[in-house]
């Protein structure tokens, strides 16, 4: 755990989406977001996105996966000092996050901070 990442789509300028604070290593966070895309949304990416990216938009704490709905900053536990922020977090905004997921409609890409911005470091395709 503690490990904070971003789930996001891509966008022209590089990626949207909303953190998660937990588990956001590739190991755990690769097999967990395959597993929500392919066996709860069966393998309808932009359906993934909507439940992951637009109506969670304080974003999670942990992302649901197919044996747990997860645990959102929006509904499920709120921040104390008020409310969770709904920015969308992007390429700009996410200096936060160890590692970015970009739910391409084909592929599942890995992005870490590089030197020259984010770089991709993994790609997986969603069927094998
Ligand atoms: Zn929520």
């Amino acid at each position: 755990m503690g490990t904070r990442a971003v789930v996001a789509r891509p966008t022209p300028q590089g990626f949207t989406g909303r953190i998660f604070l937990n588990d956001g290593a590739p190991y755990t966070a690769m097999s967990v977001l395959r597993g929500f895309v392919l066996n709860v949304q069966e393998g309808d990416v932009e359906a993934a996105a909507r439940v992951l990216i637009d109506e969670h938009p304080g974003g999670w704490i942990d992302v649901p996966d197919p044996d747990c709905r997860g645990r959102c900053l929006c509904h499920d536990a709120p921040p104390v000092n008020g409310a969770a922020s709904t920015e969308p977090t992007t390429e700009q905004t996410a200096s936060e996050a160890e590692y970015v997921y970009v739910l391409h409609p084909e592929r599942l890409a890995v992005l870490v901070p590089g030197d020259d911005g984010w770089e991709e470091i993994r790609s997986t395709p969603w069927s094998d």
